[in-house]
């Protein structure tokens, strides 16, 4: 709350004074706390692996950017984890399709969706965000594009995930279990020994999706947003209400306000009930990590964690929750 009182005192000055916004901006700056020392939080318990690749970065006093990219490759390539990349669930035609984006302490983002055969969708990203005047790429240009960069091709589709799909298609396309089969994504928030921001989101999207459906994961603001000078915000569910909401981009904004990482995702997991209909059905958790190294989530229903590694060691913890449990 303490930056919330510095701001409004500061911009109640700046106003009485006639400064400039962006002067206002630079002294609201100098006034934050100094972060901590790097953290890393990731959705879900999978991120307790892939945060351990980030922090290997992070803890040499490497970039926030190489440690979101680093850590998440982890379930990309980890046929067990179902929900991203290698070994993740098809569409309902049998296609494994990667959505994932990945944006850093200056504003760059890349991002790449319907993206096939290619197991790390948030690498190719990352050379979308380095190496072309562009944000996003999609399906056949986005693969095109990751061949030349020396990509290569690779079915995805394993004998597990194939096999589950074939159940589906017989068994009646029985309606799946919130938390279990559609939602997770793993989305990282990191900040480094520098006290800059990056995040990295990469899915295979909800499980037998429509052909052809691209989710919230590469969209810059719905399943991912960073700001250097607030904090950053990632989600992980049912990705089309974090876009009709633009989701990561309000918890972001929210912080800017002055709520701390946990409110700000409460906040708009609440604007998602106030906004739209049918809400309790769908799982919804967006996870936060401020300036300062604070952090927070909030989701719709019980059942969504997250990892956290600093110095302190690393932890698996229980997002606090809208509702009581529908499954
Ligand atoms: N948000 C992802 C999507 O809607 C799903 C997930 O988090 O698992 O594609």
């Amino acid at each position: 709350m303490s930056n919330r009182r510095d701001f409004l005192k500061l911009s109640a000055i700046g106003g009485s004074l006639g400064l400039a916004l962006s002067h206002i901006k630079s002294i609201s700056a100098i006034e934050q706390k100094q972060p901590t020392g790097p953290i890393v939080v990731s959705t879900w318990e999978h991120g307790l692996s892939a945060n351990e690749a980030a922090w290997d970065v992070l803890s040499k006093k490497g970039r926030a950017i190489d440690a979101v990219e680093k850590g998440v490759r982890i379930p990309e390539g980890d046929p067990k984890v179902r929900t991203v990349s290698l070994g993740g669930y098809p569409d309902s035609s049998g296609k494994v399709t990667l959505d994932a984006c990945i944006m850093d302490e200056n504003m760059n983002c890349g991002s790449v969706a319907y993206l096939q055969n290619i197991k790390h969708p948030i690498s190719v990203a990352r050379k979308v965000m380095d190496d072309t005047p562009h944000v996003m790429l999609v399906g056949e240009g986005a693969q095109q594009f990751a061949k030349e960069q020396g990509f290569v091709e690779e079915d995805l589709l394993t004998a597990e995930s194939k096999a589950d799909w074939q159940n589906w298609l017989t068994s009646g396309q029985a309606k799946k279990l919130i938390n279990i089969e559609n939602h997770d994504t793993i989305g990282m928030l990191a900040l480094d020994a520098e006290g800059n921001l990056s995040g990295a989101c990469t899915t295979s999207g909800a499980a037998y999706k429509m052909p052809g459906r691209v989710g919230d994961s590469p969209i810059i603001g719905a399943g991912l947003y960073v700001d250097n000078e607030i904090g950053a915000a990632t989600a992980t569910g049912m990705g089309e209400l974090m876009m009709k909401t633009v989701g990561c981009h309000l918890v972001v904004e929210l912080m800017r306000q002055g709520a701390s990482p946990q409110e700000a995702c409460k906040q708009a997991v609440l604007r998602i009930a106030n906004k739209l209909e049918n809400f309790e059905q769908f799982q919804v958790g967006f996870l936060a990590l401020n300036k300062q190294g604070e952090y927070g989530a909030y989701c719709i229903q019980t059942g969504f964690n997250y990892a956290v590694r600093n110095v302190n060691g690393e932890q698996l913890l229980d997002a606090k929750y809208l509702l009581e449990d529908k499954i």
